[in-house]
């Protein structure tokens, strides 16, 4: 499974990782094998958040005899983020998830309480070793900057954003932001949350032809397409075995320059919003 240095924490992790957001709406044991199945074939970065129901409970039974091969991320909710809420937060979702601490700890959109109570608490949460790092989620470049001020360089891990072929937003000045600070960037929901182009469109039928060239999938296309850059991530969720395992992989196909241009023509980036579109 291909793997970049995750951001500041210089840790090398897959490219492509697994969410887990709705994975509670599934069959538990069908949930719980999916996961499973996703990490046999490499997806070891797990994407989790306490705003997800019953998720961290179902990604500790997944991980229960395998934890220290996973690069686990969670995320605190904004209303819960002051300096003690965060430690609260924090300690709340290690004992769903089973463990003693967490690889990355995000804020998961910037909230009512003031940045610098958050990043106070998360350096709290740092030197106590609960987490090994640190990032943010939904931060547009202003608030970036703010909370590089705030943080200093090499402190923010990544920044995870909605990013998946019919919403490149992120690519006119986040994305940028982000590889010139050394931030990793996480793109989420990479099949448009369930709106994955028809295959019947043009620029579906643009993926299927790449997919059949490789002998792949065009959701794999897809995958392959959001992670070209460097510094980027991506995070599928599947509940199902057969599909984790065909976004694992997408971690090994390589897409030629006359694909990337293609599939850029049938999905352009468009004119950059005035807001940071997120779910
Ligand atoms: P997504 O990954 O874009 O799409 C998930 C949907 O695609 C599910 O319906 C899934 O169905 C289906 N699917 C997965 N693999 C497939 C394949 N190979 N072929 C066909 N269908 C496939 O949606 P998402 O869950 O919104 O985003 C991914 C993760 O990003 C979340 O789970 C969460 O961890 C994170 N996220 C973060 C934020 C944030 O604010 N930070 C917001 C949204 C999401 P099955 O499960 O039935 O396979």
């Amino acid at each position: 499974m291909y793997a970049r240095s995750f951001g500041a924490t210089r840790v090398s992790v897959p490219v492509i990782g697994q969410g887990t957001w709705h994975i509670d709406s599934a069959d538990r044991k069908d949930a719980i094998r999916a996961l499973r199945a996703g990490l046999d074939a490499g997806m070891s970065h797990i994407d989790t958040a306490e705003m997800y129901g019953d998720a961290e409970a179902i990604v500790a039974e997944a991980i229960a005899d395998c934890r220290e091969e996973v690069f686990l991320v969670s995320k605190v909710v904004p209303g819960n983020a002051t300096r003690r809420g965060v430690a609260r937060s924090c300690e709340a979702s290690l004992t769903r998830l089973g463990t003693d601490r967490l690889d990355c700890y995000l804020l998961h959109w910037p909230g009512q309480h003031a940045l610098e109570e958050t990043i106070a608490g998360f350096e709290d949460l740092r030197r106590a070793g609960k987490i090994l790092s640190w990032g943010l989620s939904n931060f547009d470049v202003g608030d970036l900057d703010r909370a590089l001020a705030i943080a200093g360089p090499d402190r923010i891990a990544c920044n995870q954003v909605l990013y998946h072929l019919n919403e490149r937003a992120i690519e006119h000045a986040v994305l940028p932001w982000c590889e010139r600070q050394g931030v990793a960037m996480v793109g989420y929901s990479p099949f448009g949350s369930g709106d994955f182009p028809d295959p019947a469109s043009p620029g579906g039928r643009v993926l299927d032809g790449i997919a059949a060239a490789h002998g792949t999938t065009p959701y794999a296309v897809a995958l392959a397409f959001l992670t070209r850059l460097s510094g980027t991530f991506t995070i599928p969720k599947s509940s199902r075995s057969g599909r984790a395992v065909e976004n694992a992989g997408a971690a090994d196909l390589h897409l030629g320059a006359a694909e990337v241009a293609m599939i850029d023509a049938h999905f352009p980036r468009g004119p950059r919003p005035r807001m940071l579109p997120m779910l």
